[in-house]
Formats: C-alpha cells, structure tokens, sequence
C-alpha cells in the first residue's frame, strides 16, 4: 500500500513553494513608520524623551523598578557582565545551547564561560547541570529562555543563592511571557532583551536590561554613557557608546503596543505545527512545562534520525529547495572554533546539547505568516519526511 512519495525540488521536482518563506520576518504597519517619522520632525534623533518612555513600558511589561535601555541585546549582556563585575579568574555558567551572544559577553570581560548541558525534552538549562560546574571560581549564571520558553527559576535561583551567584536571564526570545504567572523580566537578578527585527519587538536594533536593583541599573547607565556618572558627567569606570536612540525607541515603542496580538498570533501557529506533528513518528516537539506561559519566538523541532536515511543537513537543504527557509537554533556554543582554541571545550562536554545540536531545526515562526503558509511548511515537511523515511 505504499504510496510512491512526490520527487523532491532538491532532486528536480516541483517546490511547494516558488518564493522563499523566511524563519523570520518584521511586521511594519503605517503606525509604526508614523512613530518613526515624528521622531525625524522632531528635535531629538538619540536620547531624548522615547527612550524614557519605551524603559517605563519594559518596566511594566517585566514587573520592574528598572529597565535600562541599550544599543542591542549583545550590548545589554555585556552591561549585565559590567554591573556584576564579571573579570579575569570568573566563571561564569552558560548553557551549551545558545547564541554566541550569551557567552561572547564573559570572554569580553576577560572571564570563561564554562558550557552546561540542557534538558532532553525542552533543551534548557537543566539545573542539574549547573549544579555540577560550580566551582569556587564561579560568578554568575546566564540562563537562556530558549524558543520562548521559560527556565526553572525557582530551582536556578535557589541553586545561586546556595552558593552566592548572580543569576542573568538572557530572554532575548521571551519578552512577554511568564512562569507561574511571573512575568520574565522579573525572574533574575538582571533580564536582558534583544530588539533586532527577528525578536518579538522589532526595533531596528535595540537591547535593554530590566532589574530591581537600583544600583545596578546605575552601573548599566553609566557603562552605555562611557562610564561618566549621570550627575557629575565624570567618567568614574570604563563604559562605551551603548545608547539606544530615539529612532529606535519610537519604532520599538509602536511595535510593542502590538506584542500581545502579535504573540497570540504566533501561539496559533505554534498550537498549528503542534497539531500536524503529533502525528509524525519522525519528528519530536520541545516539551513545555504546564505553568509556562510561551512567548513563541521560534519554533524548534527535533528529527529523530533513526527513523530517516538523511542527517539533519540533508533535511535543511531538501526543505529549503521546497522553498521552506528553516535554519538552526543553534550549534552548541562550546563546539565552535573559537570557543574550542581559547577554552578548550570539546566533544563529550554537554552530551544532551550535543546530541540536539545534530537533530534541531527552527521551522518559519512570525506573526505575518498567513494560514497557507503555516500549511506549505507542514505540506513541505510531510513532503521531505515521506521521502526519506526509512
Ligand atoms: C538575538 C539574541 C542576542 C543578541 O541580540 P542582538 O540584539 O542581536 O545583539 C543575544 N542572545 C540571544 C539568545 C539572542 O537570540
């Protein structure tokens, strides 16, 4: 009764789609270029009044005192390493499987990001995990709210306070969701967030660090103002130019009045892919606690490689010539070239994250896809799974 499967467009076949379906895409409407175009009009470009606005409206979506406003969400993980006084002989805990960004930031500061491994169902840092590179060198710990989903902060913060750690919440993906009815940006010590055009909130670019502690949103301050003290105007430490404009504010002001539409858009679609995949042997979904509130920025799925006679990158480049333009989220970060010649890190370092690293990919996720398309990616995955299974 086997079916004869359709020829795939990588081996000449016809595409599912002709035009390319991006794993990503901004949504600009007229408010938003209005936003923008006022601020042009207008007598600020760089800090001016969009900047306090758009940290008062993170402050409330985060449940903080603090949200300091920063040029990306590289220069926010780096002001959060800064305000902790992250330097040479720290250690500061990453998980494996994140991007470069989250560890870039402690070798900057001359510290080693030493790799933990993540859970097998959701793929985030697996407290245990932590637990076991603690050392006495240790510093901080840098959690990633991986896809959007959210880390276990009451078994990580208890872990930190246990030995005196500083926890970061890299929640670049999750602006907007929440733990136990917690809103993330209020889960860590210090929440950093990203607003390049992938993220939820498109700022062009843009970053920001949410707190309540006082002293350290001072400490961010001054570290994006070249170190000079916000009353004197003397450079009391070493900072750089880490200013967010009003440019960038006032887009990223119009896009985040929209959030909570455009997340329950990407919940439907997520709900969408969960529902055409329940079905596939092949293919496992990432596992997501019942008090976790989702904020759906990627949607990552697992191949189970066993059960197809083609790796991981065979399956990427069959659905990208289907026109389907997934990608992955990410190789461990300790795998890479870099992090392998400096540190030392290696194979057999974070087995879990080694073994995801070979079987992810990030299907399209963004609140403009339209219905047809959600069913061209899951045609185009039936299409490639049908074709090598084994
Ligand atoms: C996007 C991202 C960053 C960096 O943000 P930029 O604004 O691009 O500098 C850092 N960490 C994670 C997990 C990200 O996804």
């Amino acid at each position: 009764m086997s079916q004869v499967s359709e020829k795939l467009a990588i081996e000449g076949g016809r595409p599912v789609r002709t035009e390319m379906l991006p794993y990503a895409r901004q949504q600009i409407g007229e408010r938003d270029i209005d936003a923008v175009v006022e601020v042009l009009r207008s007598d600020w470009l760089t800090t001016g009044p969009k900047v306090e606005q758009f940290e008062a409206a993170l402050a409330e979506i985060a449940g903080t005192a603090e949200a300091v406003a920063v040029s990306n969400g590289t220069t926010a993980l780096l002001a959060a390493m800064h305000a902790l006084e992250v330097g040479p002989g720290d250690e500061v805990i990453v998980p494996a499987i994140t991007f470069a960004a989250s560890a870039n930031c402690v070798a900057w500061f001359g510290a080693t990001p030493i790799p933990a491994d993540v859970e097998t169902g959701s793929l985030l840092l697996d407290p245990d995990g932590v637990q076991a590179e603690i050392t006495s060198n240790s510093k901080a710990i840098i959690a990633v709210d991986y896809a959007g989903n959210v880390c276990d902060y009451d078994r990580l913060n208890s872990i930190a306070e246990k030995h005196g750690l500083a926890i970061v919440d890299d929640a670049s993906h999750c602006l907007g969701g929440s733990r136990r009815g917690r809103p993330v940006g209020s889960l860590a010590r210090l929440s950093t967030f990203s607003f390049h055009p992938v993220k939820h909130v498109a700022g062009g670019e843009g970053g920001a660090v949410t707190t309540d502690d006082a002293g350290l949103a001072n400490r961010m301050r001054r570290f994006r103002d070249h170190g000079r003290d916000a009353s004197s105007g003397c450079m009391v430490e070493l900072g750089l130019n880490g200013r967010m404009s009003d440019i960038h504010c006032a887009l990223a002001i119009s896009q985040h009045s929209q959030l909570q539409r455009s997340i329950s858009r990407r919940r439907k679609i997520a709900a969408y892919y969960d529902r055409a995949f329940a079905e596939m042997p092949e293919i496992d979904t990432l596992t997501v606690e019942p008090d976790v509130s989702h904020a759906r920025h990627l949607y990552v799925v697992a191949f189970d490689l066993e059960k197809l006679r083609a790796d991981r990158d065979r399956v990427l480049n069959a659905l990208r010539s289907e026109g389907i333009g997934a990608t992955v989220h990410y190789m461990p970060f300790h795998l890479q070239d870099y992090y392998r010649k400096r540190f030392g890190t290696s194979e057999g370092d974070c087995p879990v994250a080694e073994q995801a690293g070979k079987r992810i990919l990030s299907l399209p996720m963004f609140p403009g896809m339209s219905d047809g398309d959600v069913e061209d990616v899951i045609a185009a995955v039936h299409k490639v799974i049908e074709a090598y299974r084994r």
